[in-house]
């Protein structure tokens, strides 16, 4: 038999065995609408379902009420989906370990075990990876009483860095030079990590891995800060764009060299391998590039732009970190194109999220394609009107040929939503579009 006898007998052979991928996605938030967004676009997925999903989810995929934090009942729903891939987008689930019990049923699952994903849930834990694979971070101290926080502020003193050690979906973290407001964060917290300011601008460098193989995504900024200067409280992030036309030539791979493969190797040998998303939050610094923090999952809002680059169709490359065959996959493709993502968020956020309010102007945010809106926290009314269910409510995301374009877009999409309260910033990408 020739050679392409043989691999059109194969291909037909795997079209009869495999005739597409269906994934499952867990989460409900901008990130998840953007990975189910991707993953819709994907000729190799036929199926496309999620878990708890939103308003905007249920538009490209078949949504279901389970709790994601529910192991059982995801590897429930997973089984009875006949599920080839299960993606598992926010940290809460996977800090909870939801993609342990999903492995040991034999399904394949974008996302680390419970013990990996400590990479995030702990942030004293981040710290003792970093240190055993050599990885340059701000010095720090771990605190559990006040004595030893006010010892370790007054060792580096200000601007101080009080972080709590679990997770605080993003806020958990006071930077300030008022060093009553550092040690009355560090009392409100069982434990805390107290480290060194870290000068510069920051860059969000996410990775796909499967515990070996280290495949890097394209570098992003967020915006951390709710308001306009970055100012006023940290939040989830208020935008974000990519690609970052300031950023150092060389800049991914010595992060891969220096941050993300020996943090991937460190892991390992410790046992605990990781497979998933590997986020470094990187600040590069006068001194060089230092991790202000590892997060076990795909960023929120950095996922909306990156993926919005990304041409490779996304299933296969999840699916080849879930199987472990990440090195047999091609290099990955991206447009030259630029991207930005603008957060609509509620009044009161990120304190006290005023919901419950309906959302007017969504698909005239999208008609003649000026941008899509990615939903966050939002839910249908009783009439199918779409409701706000969240403090961060959509991420609207544009692409353009430049970061100007992409942004002039976003913002134009924006102005077309209301909602009661709206806030949102006004400078996502401003300066590096100039
Ligand atoms: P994290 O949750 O650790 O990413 O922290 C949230 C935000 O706080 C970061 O994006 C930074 O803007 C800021 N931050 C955290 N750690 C530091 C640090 N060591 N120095 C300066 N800013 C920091």
């Amino acid at each position: 038999m020739s050679t392409p006898w043989i691999a059109c007998y194969w291909s037909f052979h795997q079209r009869l065995r495999f005739p597409g991928v269906k994934v499952l996605v867990i989460g409900g938030g901008a990130r998840e609408h953007a990975l189910c967004r991707s993953l819709s676009q994907d000729p190799a997925v036929t199926a496309l379902h999620c878990a708890p999903g939103n308003a905007g989810i249920a538009q490209v995929a078949t949504v279901h009420p389970v709790d994601q934090l529910d192991g059982t009942a995801v590897t429930a729903l997973a089984r009875e989906l006949s599920a080839d891939l299960v993606v598992v987008g926010p940290e809460a689930p996977l800090v909870a370990g939801v993609a342990d019990p999903l492995r040991a049923a034999g399904i394949p699952v974008f996302g680390p075990s419970a013990e990996a994903a400590q990479l995030e849930g702990s942030k004293a834990f981040a710290k003792d990876v970093m240190a055993g694979a050599g990885v340059p971070t701000a010095r720090s101290y771990v605190c559990t009483t006040v004595e030893e926080a006010a010892a370790a502020l007054d060792a580096f003193g200000a601007p101080y860095v009080v972080k709590d050690d679990g997770l605080a979906a993003g806020k958990g973290v006071v930077v300030t030079s008022d060093r009553e407001a550092a040690l009355a964060h560090a009392a409100s917290c069982e434990r805390v990590v107290i480290e060194e300011y870290l000068d510069g601008p920051e860059v969000s460098l996410f990775a796909i891995t499967d515990g070996t193989t280290v495949l890097p995504l394209v570098p992003a900024q967020d915006f951390k800060r709710a308001l306009d200067g970055d100012e006023g409280p940290n939040t989830g992030g208020m935008g974000a764009y990519s690609p970052l036309p300031w950023a150092p030539e060389g800049l991914v791979q010595e992060v891969l060299d220096t941050v993300l493969q020996p943090t991937v190797d460190e892991l390992r040998r410790r046992g605990t391998p990781f497979s998933g998303l590997l986020y470094a939050g990187l600040a590069l610094t006068s001194r060089g590039t230092r991790v202000i923090e590892f997060n076990a999952r795909f960023g929120d809002p950095e996922t909306q732009v990156v993926l919005a680059r990304l041409e490779t169709p996304l299933a296969g490359v999840l699916l080849a970190a879930a199987n472990g065959t990440l090195a047999e996959l091609e290099p990955l493709r991206w447009s030259d194109g630029a991207a930005v993502t603008v957060v609509l968020a509620s009044e009161g956020y990120p304190a006290a999220p005023r919901t419950g309010d309906p959302i007017e102007g969504l698909a005239e945010a999208e008609a003649d394609g000026t941008a899509f809106v990615l939903h966050a926290g939002t839910r249908l009314g009783e009439d199918g009107a779409v409701l706000t269910a969240g403090g961060r409510v959509l991420s609207v995301t544009a692409t353009g040929g430049d970061l100007a374009e992409a942004r002039a877009k976003a913002y134009r999409g924006v102005e077309r939503i209301a909602f009661k309260g709206a806030q949102h910033r006004t400078d996502i990408a401003l300066k590096a579009a100039r």
